[in-house]
């Protein structure tokens, strides 16, 4: 049996006890948290002593909505990385693309296109594409996941034509004498355009899904939740696991399909990996046009060259009616479901649709998940607290997009993006995410975001008023642990929990919000192992 003895700050994040100064890890669990002298007195013979100095040592964190399975493959060296937070210029995405069609070998897919911040991009049609692409298949997956724009050999190598039908809550744009335009909406139809590229990766699938959880333990990261899980990848998963021991635990959301139900039992997989849920898409995303509001778009040039008319609002991928369906079969089964919806709209249509499934089948511990809830209001928090239902907030949208939201889209109604005081007001646990690939996992900006609601230029969306930083921690730790069903296991540093732990640099309570999103990882430990130490 290895122990070792952690000595100095500790935020424990357990509300009865939350400061520590030692915390004892017997093999993979926390077996004792106090003080130093007393747990100094009765250690197990051979124990490590790690002196955190100035460190401080905290849970490991959570993100709660999340896509390693894509990302993986995402940011792997197969696909031409354009994403705004790598490059900013236009000319500088269309170079990168036309350097990669030049040198193709089987094709080119390119992630990240986000015109909103690459001032100057115009979308793509398959014109255009087959123009700049010829003969090459070409695909460009939009920075938000929920549009990707292909040229016509991309088309053929996905058996793609204008007499295919539109996936369930998804579609393939088209022109005005029914021929396919270039453009993807929703994931079922991105992953019907962008599938053969992905398969591509398949087979070097265990380092990239090991090169992505290494990166989720450098920020910290020690458990990361797959909120697009294709249960065809199980295999590879598997494989993967055999290959190399994970260093972080993975909680999966099968992607639903309508009147579908989940081919694997609830219960299923083990502390490490394991499928906890269902997810759907209510709606799209605001960076598109598609999400589902009471409110609409500015009418301006930004949304304009979006392709948006006047007065636009976007409309939901699927009716209450169908929402309803799909949750009342997966829910019937056990699961616990969770739904993206941005909009005002498509969070009334989606608690309208779980308010009955909750009654009918009389649940009381679903804990059913609204995800992003941008345009989300205090009232509707208010229900879905009444409701049982939890939510995550995607609040790094205020630190890249806080500009955007209000100056070119919505206007006041931008100002109040991403309330998540108000779900934490409404006595929710509430969490906050990254998104997979959308924005980098960057949990203490989250947090700091959260707090201040500040965009990258220092602009203060004041439609809402900021969380405390005792909430923004829970966000990513014991909140996010409740919200996937792993409380008892993870999330805080508790007698009996796992030893998944981080050794962070500054104390997050004598820091300012600013200060607090710099924090850099010392080290990272999953069930008493060191996954990660920063050189
Ligand atoms: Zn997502």
């Amino acid at each position: 049996m290895s122990s070792t003895l952690f000595v100095g700050t500790v935020l424990t994040l357990n509300d009865n006890a939350p400061r520590a100064s030692a915390v004892l890890v017997e093999d993979d669990r926390i077996s004792a948290v106090g003080e130093a002298n007393d747990l100094r007195s009765r250690l197990p013979a051979g124990t490590t002593t790690v002196d955190l100095g100035e460190g401080v040592l905290m849970p490991g964190l959570i993100e709660p909505h999340g896509h390693p399975t894509s990302s993986a493959v995402l940011l792997s060296e197969n696909v031409v990385d354009i994403r705004p937070v790598i490059v900013t210029a236009p000319h500088e995405v269309m170079s990168r693309i036309s350097a990669a069609v030049a040198t193709a070998s089987g094709g080119v897919l390119a992630n990240g296109w986000d015109p909103l911040l690459q001032v100057g991009l115009v979308d793509p049609t398959r014109a255009s594409l087959d123009e700049l692409a010829g003969n090459v298949p070409l695909v460009i997956v939009h920075n938000s996941g929920h549009s990707a724009f292909f040229n016509s050999a991309a088309a053929a190598m996905a058996g793609i034509t204008h007499e295919t039908p539109d996936p369930p809550g998804a579609s393939y744009g088209r022109d005005h004498d029914g021929e396919l335009s270039g453009v993807a909406h929703e994931t079922a139809a991105i992953f019907a355009v962008a599938g053969p590229f992905l398969s591509k990766s398949y087979a070097e699938f265990s380092s990239l899904i090991t090169a992505e959880l290494a990166r989720a333990n450098a920020v910290g990261v020690t458990t990361l939740c797959d909120m697009s899980w294709n249960p065809a990848q199980a295999p590879l998963l598997d494989a993967a696991r055999e290959h190399s021991e994970f260093t972080a635990r993975l909680r999966l959301y099968e992607m639903s399909r309508p009147g579908g139900t989940s081919a694997v039992a609830r219960t299923n997989g083990d502390d490490v990996v394991a499928q906890v849920g269902i997810k759907t898409w209510a709606d799209g995303s605001p960076w598109v046009g598609n999400i589902a509001t009471s409110f609409p778009y500015l009418t301006n040039s930004t949304t304009e060259a979006m392709g948006l008319e006047p007065q636009h609002r976007g409309s939901a991928n699927f009716s209450s009616k169908e929402i309803l369906e799909i949750s009342r079969a997966y829910a019937t089964q056990g699961w616990q479901l969770a739904c993206h919806a941005h909009g005002d709209l498509a969070i009334d249509s989606v608690l309208n649709a779980w308010e009955s499934v909750i009654t009918e089948l009389s649940l009381t511990d679903h804990r059913f998940r609204l995800e992003h809830v941008g345009a989300i209001t205090p009232q509707q928090c208010e229900r879905a607290a009444a409701l049982g239902v939890t939510v995550s907030v995607f609040v790094d949208h205020i630190h890249y997009w806080g500009d955007v939201l209000v100056d070119e889209l919505f206007g006041d109604s931008g100002k109040r993006w991403a309330d998540a005081q108000s779900a934490v007001a409404a006595g929710i646990a509430t969490t906050f995410h990254n998104d997979g690939t959308v924005t980098p996992l960057e949990p203490f900006r989250n947090m700091a975001v959260a707090m201040t609601r500040r965009s990258h230029t220092g602009r203060v969306l004041d439609g809402a008023t900021g969380v405390s930083l005792d909430a923004a921690l829970k966000a990513h730790t014991t909140s996010a642990a409740w919200q996937l069903q792993a409380e008892e296991q993870i999330g805080s540093i508790e007698v009996g929990k796992y030893a998944d732990l981080i050794i962070i640099d500054r104390n997050p309570h004598d820091v300012d919000a600013e200060a607090l999103a710099q924090t850099q990882v010392l080290a990272t430990y999953l069930a008493g192992t060191c996954v990660y130490e920063k050189a």
